[in-house]
């Protein structure tokens, strides 16, 4: 994949329409978790001090369409001036006359946050005259919202057929991190897919055993494959009906030459509660009643000894129910060690998506991975192997 490059562009007194992602979480008004304006900063830094007009365009939860008050951005243009420490001019509309005078008030290396693209049901349905409308406002197209470039709209795609298109600095790490992950990485190349079901990580579970060195499987997903090899689950999370899928998928990973790492011994309790009396078991003692939660010590060792074995790491979804300790056990020493490795340049560790944030996060090792992915549903479909629009329309 090849991109433009900022750092030879042409910047000084050009209108930079960059796409943001500002879909931040809210309360009443008030951002509660302000790391996505957080990651937007380097760009809009980078671009100001260049002398380009900075115009931020980004939706904000789901208006459908049409103009829903409750959702303007209105309330995130203070926050952003205040992390910024520049003012934040704010347009009602990103298209348009209100767009257009907020614009052309711009000082060279000004900042500018447009309405909520999504009030435009032009933006989700990629519409080719609302994409020109939003054109109007930019010499050239940033995009810095990984996590919304697995959807073609126009704010994510359409843009960057009608203007001079550049991935900003977060989308280029996220890319740079995601090809050292799996694109081109150093191998060997250890996988951990964890989490609740098999049936949403199907494609993510077919991709992953055809490229990988050896994946281990985690979670509640585990039991469909323990269950599928004839092991007792007893009432543990469990999709019996995809015994031939899970069996399907160990074929797979056996004609690739990917070693599958399923549980060889888990925890149990009779129900999820925190601080339930607890037992550890092998594979066939599990009995009616129980609920497998955890994974147990030999397989959180045997996955340890993996990732010491390994030169890049690639990590989705939880080992347990880390929600719930003593159920986030596996999920913390693994998460301790693929930090401690990262840190120390053993290994290239890679993480993403809600829960595995989440965990890092509980395992309070997240800033010891080499990256941790927020975007949710662009880091599963890229996990699956699917190209993102978003990314497809940058590539030169
Ligand atoms: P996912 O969104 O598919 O990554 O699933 C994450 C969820 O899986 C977390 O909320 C975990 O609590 C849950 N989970 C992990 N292991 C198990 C398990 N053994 N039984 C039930 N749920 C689990």
């Amino acid at each position: 994949m090849t991109f433009r490059s900022l750092d030879t562009a042409d910047l000084a007194g050009k209108r930079a329409l960059v796409r943001v992602d500002f879909n931040v979480p809210m309360d009443g008004g008030q951002i509660t978790d302000d790391t996505r304006l957080r990651s937007a900063l380097p760009t809009i830094h980078f671009l100001s001090g260049k002398g380009a007009k900075v115009v931020l365009l980004a939706h904000f939860d789901r208006p459908k369409g049409k103009r829903v008050p409750e959702m303007s951005l209105k309330p995130v243009a203070g926050p952003l001036s205040d992390l910024l420490e520049q003012p934040v001019a704010f347009a009602d509309d990103c298209i348009g006359a209100a767009a257009q005078a907020v614009i052309d008030g711009l000082e060279n290396g000004g900042v500018a946050l447009l309405e909520n693209i999504r009030f435009h049901a032009g933006e989700e349905k990629n519409d080719p005259a609302f994409a020109a409308e939003l054109a109007k406002n930019g010499d050239l197209y940033v995009n810095d919202a990984f996590s919304a470039a697995h959807r073609a709209h126009a704010s994510t795609e359409g843009l960057a057929r009608l203007l001079p298109a550049y991935p900003g600095l977060a989308m280029r790490r996220e890319l740079d991190m995601l090809d050292a992950a799996l694109g081109t990485p150093v191998k060997p190349v250890l996988g951990i897919v964890g989490g609740a079901k098999v049936s949403t990580k199907l494609d993510l579970l077919n991709n992953l055993v055809a490229r990988l060195d050896r994946l281990a499987i985690g979670g509640g997903m585990a039991n469909t494959f323990l269950a599928a090899q004839g092991h007792p689950v007893g009432s543990s999370l469990c999709e019996h009906d995809l015994g031939d899928t899970a069996r399907e998928i160990m074929a797979k990973a056996a004609a690739s030459g990917c070693e599958l790492l399923l549980p060889v011994d888990v925890v149990v309790a009779r129900e999820v509660k925190p601080g339930v009396a607890t037992r550890t078991l092998a594979l066939d003692e599990v009995g009616d009643g129980d609920l497998i939660l955890d994974a147990g010590p030999k397989t959180v060792e045997r996955l340890l000894a993996a990732m010491d074995a390994s030169k890049t790491l690639i990590w989705n979804g939880p080992l347990g129910v880390f929600e719930v300790p003593p159920f986030d056990i596996a999920t913390v020493a693994a998460a301790k060690k693929a930090g401690a490795l990262a840190e120390a340049g053993k290994i290239t560790a890679v993480a993403g998506g809600g829960d595995t944030v989440s965990a890092l996060n509980h395992a309070g090792v997240a800033d010891q991975m080499t990256f941790v992915s927020t975007a949710g549903g662009a880091f599963l479909e890229w996990m699956e192997g699917k190209t993102l629009p978003g990314v497809k329309a940058l590539e030169v």
